[in-house]
């Protein structure tokens, strides 16, 4: 039985441990790849928010170039098709040129389908396109600034020099592209290369890049920060878990021990009970057959019929001592009086006197002068004094002497019973207080018992608010302490 259970909490233990490391090995598995991705994303949010940046900015000159294309002021745009292909070409040339001698770009465009004499308002919309978002576009993507006119050279020139990384700008579209990626966690652009956030690798966010740079980084709070803050549910919970796991672990394996500790117990209890009962009993029926088959002289009849009453005396007693037991389990204490202290342990005394004349104990007893009067049920309280009392006269070596003291103050009343007898190990001080419990002496216990008259003194000590210990009286015996609540 015992092997079989030591197998059910080996498994239960070997299922807990594996659910717990699954947990622990799972969350580490989320841990690495939240921050191996939190990682990848936050350096393409910046990569991909530099990008927008640079083309925000791009088109901004893209739409100015198309205004300077369009004013007529400063631009002449003229068409015709007087050459070797037929073709239409354009014209575009300063209005005012710097140089007289500068005369422009000309240029034909691969996809105009129209053979022109002269500009119409709807070829130059085509060229002023066509040269912005193609021609221009495809150049500043290159870094690259060509004078297509001296005046539109130098203007773009200007434009593209003075032309600064909007800040603002980058850090919203980084949001914006955290947030696409599920991201959504706080940031600084270009936090200091010192400081303690987690930075990202530098973004060139310069025109001309890679010909010049400026670069941009991101200082995020660290990865496992990030983790913890997303993950801290799902953190509660499989701690959670694994603790209401450990809990209903150690809670079974505690009751199927306690159980069959009490399986135990109660196997001692039943062996033990038959043998106190079975002695008495065959005395009884022996003494009865020899009465009954033999002429005694009427002086032997009366002696057997002593023996007859003494044995079944104790037969009763027994019954008693287990109805006892079993009857403080529902009581709750009714009847509570105010008693002295004093003098129940007197009447404790008294009561136990055939017992400690059956032992030739000696018991030592100063009653207090004053009265000390506790609320208590009497009977109960009688019972368990007794109990105490005989457990200190017949645990006994030899001539048992127990002194009882009786002292009241801090609002208890403190009752000791100090014994010279064989003492209780250490190690089972609180275990006697448990029902059945005897201290184990190997398969002879010289003195009889069932282990219930701790486990019934306890419990009506506890009925009344009180405590009971049990100390070494080195170097031979015990000390039972009993505390009472005054009021
Ligand atoms: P029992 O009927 O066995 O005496 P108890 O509950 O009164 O049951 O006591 C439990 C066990 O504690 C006893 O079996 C005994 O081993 C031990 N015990 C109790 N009181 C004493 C004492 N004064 N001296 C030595 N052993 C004691």
């Amino acid at each position: 039985m015992k092997k079989h259970i030591h197998l059910i909490l080996f498994l239960m233990l070997m299922c807990v441990v594996c659910l717990i490391g699954l947990q622990l090995f799972w969350n580490y598995q989320n841990y690495n790849h939240t921050v191996k991705t939190f990682d990848h994303d936050i350096n393409e949010a910046l990569r991909s928010a530099a990008d927008r940046e640079i083309d925000d900015r791009q088109l901004k000159i893209v739409n100015k170039f198309e205004g300077w294309l369009a004013d007529t002021s400063l631009i002449t745009i003229t068409a015709d098709h007087n050459n070797r292909d037929s073709n239409t070409v354009f014209h575009t040339k300063d209005r005012h040129p710097l140089y007289p001698a500068d005369k422009g770009i000309t240029f034909g465009l691969e996809d105009f389908p129209l053979k022109l004499n002269h500009i119409t308002p709807a070829a130059k919309q085509y060229l002023i396109k066509h040269f912005a978002d193609r021609i221009l576009r495809r150049d500043l993507q290159k870094g690259i600034v060509y004078n297509y006119t001296q005046l539109l050279g130098d203007s773009l020139n200007k434009i593209y020099n003075a032309s600064k990384t909007n800040v603002s700008l980058l850090k919203k579209l980084t949001k914006q592209e955290l947030a696409m990626r599920g991201i959504n966690a706080s940031f600084i652009l270009n936090p200091g290369k010192n400081s303690r956030l987690y930075l990202t690798r530098p973004v060139n966010t310069h025109f001309k890049r890679p010909f010049k740079n400026t670069w941009f980084y991101a200082g995020f709070q660290s990865p496992q920060q990030y983790f913890f803050k997303q993950m801290k549910w799902v953190i509660t919970t499989s701690l959670l878990l694994i603790g209401i796991t450990v809990t209903c672990f150690a809670y079974t394996a505690k009751t199927l021990l306690s159980q069959h500790k009490l399986a135990l117990l109660k196997d001692d209890f039943i062996n033990n009970m038959t043998h106190e009962l079975n002695t008495p009993l065959s005395s009884i029926k022996i003494t009865a057959e020899s009465l009954k088959s033999f002429n005694h002289t009427p002086q032997i009849q009366a002696e057997y019929l002593d023996i007859i009453t003494y044995q079944a005396d104790k037969l009763s007693s027994l019954t008693e001592q287990i109805l006892n037991a079993s009857r403080m389990e529902k009581q709750a204490g009714d009847n509570r009086a105010l008693i002295d202290l004093n003098e129940l342990i007197d009447k404790a005394i008294n009561d136990m006197q055939p017992q400690i004349a059956k032992y030739k104990a000696q018991i030592n007893y100063q009653p207090l002068p004053i009265a000390v009067s506790v609320n208590i049920e009497a009977i109960s309280m009688l019972n368990a004094f007794t109990n105490v009392l005989d457990n200190a006269i017949k645990y006994a070596t030899y001539a048992s002497r127990v002194n009882i003291s009786l002292t009241a103050n801090a609002g208890y009343a403190e009752i000791t019973f100090t014994d010279n007898g064989i003492g209780i190990p250490d190690e089972y001080h609180h275990k006697v207080f448990e029902k059945f419990f005897r201290v184990p002496q190997g398969n002879v216990h010289t003195v009889k018992g069932f282990g219930l008259g701790l486990s019934y003194v306890s419990q009506v000590i506890k009925q009344h608010r009180g405590a009971i210990s049990i100390a070494a009286n080195r170097p031979n015996g015990s000390i039972v302490t009993i505390k009472l609540p005054l009021n």
